[in-house]
């Protein structure tokens, strides 16, 4: 196991700039998920660490040492890709086994530890099967289990379960934050999907555009977004904006919207008068119905959707859809009027200009 630490890294492709000076340090024994939308540099962070992928300017140190000029296998990672890429000839065993007997590892104890990763990864019954006999999520736990039995001091995982169905990649979820739970091993998890980040990561890293846009646990990026890429990003559904002008109401600080409806802010806020800002509200933080503490929004409803347990209310606020989670219960019908409330603490405030929370 190894902490990671990346200084003022740079990557550059001829003229284009695609990582910009970043850095950041990832604890030994810490699950880090790296999270951005597709293109925002996620892939080449990644193999950048792995040493697959020339670093233009900076340091990448593992467990305390510069290992900018050290080979792949020689930096004792282990990566994980979206496409597991096993030996379609060999076993289950072998597949897992490859990399140990390149190493010149003893057979004993290629067995022992190949052992081992199977009864980890529940594939002790699988070991003679070929990959083809084998469904798409036991073909990603025998790729887990290949990269398991070289003890590396590092897993890199890059969108490993992007290629299984929605079902297969929550249970698979839960297998990886298990399998941390029981070795440890410092983990680095690339993914576009945020939800994925909150379940999996004690910490994570919001990547946009080859910056890093914040760095904390995950219900820090949820309470305190440090900016409206970040609040729009983590959180599902995503975060309502709505333009605003901070005033005075009723000697308490608020928010008007252009339709003239008046928002409660928290008055903890260092906001001034006619201050442009742009407000955040979490769809499952707007109560249903006239009874709820706080501002209230109504609109026409425009769509409804049950999902069980809760249902999404899509209405309009100053002409701006407004997405609010009420319980599956809850009677809402499409073309009618929709209420809710929204308490004072639970609302966001963004400067509209910089982006920045206030
Ligand atoms: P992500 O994994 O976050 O989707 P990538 O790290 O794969 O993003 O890519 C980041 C940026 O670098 C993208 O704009 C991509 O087009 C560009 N890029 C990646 N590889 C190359 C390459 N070999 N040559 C030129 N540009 C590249
Ligand atoms: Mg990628």
């Amino acid at each position: 196991m190894a902490s990671v630490e990346l200084r003022d890294i740079r990557k550059t492709y001829g003229a284009l700039e695609v990582i910009h000076r970043l850095s950041l340090s990832i604890e030994d024994g810490e699950f880090i998920a790296l999270v951005g939308p597709s293109g925002c540099g996620k892939s080449t962070l990644l193999r950048m660490i792995a040493g697959l992928e020339e670093i233009t300017d900076g340091e990448v140190l593992i467990g305390g040492a510069v290992v900018n000029a050290l080979t792949p296998r020689e930096r004792n990672i282990a990566m994980v890709f979206q496409s597991y890429a096993l030996y379609p000839h060999m076993t289950v065993a072998e597949n897992m086994g490859f990399n140990l007997r390149l190493s010149g590892v003893a057979k004993p104890d290629i067995e022992r530890r190949v052992g081992e990763a199977a009864r980890m990864l529940a594939l002790t019954e699988l070991l003679d099967r070929k990959p083809s006999q084998l469904s798409g999520g036991q073909r990603q736990r025998v790729a887990m289990g290949r990269a398991i039995v070289r003890d590396p001091a590092v897993f890199l995982f890059d969108e490993p379960l992007s290629n299984l169905d929605a079902k297969l990649r929550v249970q698979m979820r839960t297998e990886i934050k298990t399998l941390h739970q029981k070795v440890g091993t410092t983990s680095v998890y690339v993914t576009h999907d945020q939800i994925e980040a909150m379940t999996l990561a004690d910490r994570i890293i919001v990547l946009n555009g080859g910056n890093i846009e914040q760095i904390g646990t995950p219900l820090e990026l949820y309470r305190k977004p440090s900016n409206v890429f970040v609040a729009g990003f983590i959180g599902s559904p995503a975060m309502n904006f709505l333009d605003a002008a901070v005033e005075a109401h009723d000697g308490a600080p608020a928010a008007l919207l252009s339709d003239g409806t008046a928002i409660r802010l928290d008055p903890s806020r260092d906001l001034t008068r006619g201050q442009q800002v742009r407000l955040g509200i979490r769809p499952e933080h707007l109560l249903a119905g006239p009874d709820g503490a706080g501002s209230t929004l109504a609109g026409q409803t425009l769509v409804v959707e049950p999902t069980g347990a809760q249902t999404h209310v899509v209405f309009t606020v100053a002409g701006e859809p407004v997405t609010a989670v009420v319980d599956g219960a809850f009677p809402v019908r499409h073309g009618t009027r929709f209420e809710a409330a929204i308490a004072a603490d639970q609302v966001h405030v963004f400067d509209r200009g910089s982006g920045l929370a206030l």
